[in-house]
């Protein structure tokens, strides 16, 4: 029995494969930002349910912009996945995308973590969020980002460099919310409060302030779950800031997808991006890289459940790719490097 109904699927897949129209059609082309080992499970299973099969290149998100810009009409890739609103928000703008009509990616998609214009979606949510020593802060004393000015964090804070986007972002929502003169006070509170010059990632503040080295920072959820699975009593912990009625929320973000402004396989290229907004694949999508499914109707892996729930920015994040320039600008002025 076990060998004929994987027989049976075989075919299927070879079927699948066969009829699949004009010769190169069945295959898809996929320029990801998004590390392998997060992609590939998920384009294997793609393979496995429609017998179509994937290629694809790996690479960060300006690299890919930049030869798809550079391959114009002659692209291969039908379909681009880069990590940050700000990333996509860039290709929108340069023209690299397509605006895609389905109504399956507008039920599964909130509409703040997609394109108003269609081009991008979001496909797994993050949190930027504070992290805090468990030995040293009591959550007590936390409340908002604009907290973490605050005089008695003198020495005591922890920050990745402003030079990736991931801070670009959120600095950008928060003139959107804020204002930029506010935002600039708050920016420059922050730069005096620091413990050591920024870093260069994230997980580098997390391991900071498990050794002591500072006291609380922010960070994107996720590379807290990559520690915590290797080291569970971790003595660091996430705090959601901007909780009170009136306040802006946390911080999110996403990775997404869009098909290319040239794809070959545009039809294909958006079934692919819906499979990957739904069910099974939605839940993979997040769970790989300890995210948050963006489908509502889609459980978070329960070690990210274990953080407990929050309140969410719902500020579209187009937004992120807008304020990008003046939020480099102002961190620029405020001294945060
Ligand atoms: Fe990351």
């Amino acid at each position: 029995m076990r060998v004929l109904s994987r027989l049976s699927c075989c075919l299927a897949a070879l079927l699948l494969t066969a009829c699949g129209g004009k010769p190169g059609d069945a295959q898809l082309v996929v320029y990801t930002a998004r590390a392998e080992h997060l992609i590939q499970p998920l384009l294997l299973r793609y393979t496995e349910e429609t017998g179509i099969p994937i290629r694809f290149v790996t690479d960060k998100a300006g690299p890919l912009l930049a030869r798809l810009a550079a391959e114009g009409e002659a692209t291969q890739a039908d379909v681009l996945i880069t990590v940050d609103a700000g990333n996509l928000w860039q290709a929108a703008q340069q023209d690299l995308l397509q605006a895609i009509d389905s109504p399956i990616l507008e039920a599964n998609v909130p509409a703040h973590l997609r394109d108003p214009e269609d081009r991008w979606f979001g496909l797994s949510l993050r949190a930027r969020t504070i992290i805090h020593s468990t030995e040293r802060v009591d959550p007590e004393e936390l409340n908002t980002y604009a907290g973490l000015a605050d005089d008695r964090w003198r020495g005591r804070l922890c920050l990745r460099t402003s030079k990736e986007v991931y801070n670009q972002s959120l600095v950008a929502t928060m003139i959107a919310s804020g204002g930029e003169t506010e935002t600039e006070t708050l920016v420059r509170g922050w730069v005096d409060n620091l413990a050591a010059p920024p870093f260069a990632s994230d997980t580098q503040v997390i391991e900071a302030i498990a050794a002591g080295q500072c006291d609380l920072g922010l960070v994107n959820s996720y590379y807290l779950g990559r520690l915590q699975r290797q080291q569970p009593d971790l003595p660091v912990a996430l705090f959601w800031p901007d909780q009170a009625a009136g306040e802006r929320g946390v911080h999110v973000n996403v990775s997404g997808a869009g098909v290319t402004r040239h794809s070959p396989r545009p039809e294909a290229a958006r079934a692919f991006i819906e499979w990957l907004s739904a069910g099974e694949a939605q839940r993979l999508f997040a769970s790989l890289n300890l995210e948050y499914p963006v489908n509502p109707e889609v459980a978070p892996a329960p070690l990210v459940a274990a953080w407990g729930e929050f309140r969410a920015d719902d500020i579209n994040l187009s937004t992120a790719g807008e304020l990008q320039a003046a939020a480099v600008r102002l961190m620029d002025r405020a001294g945060y490097h």
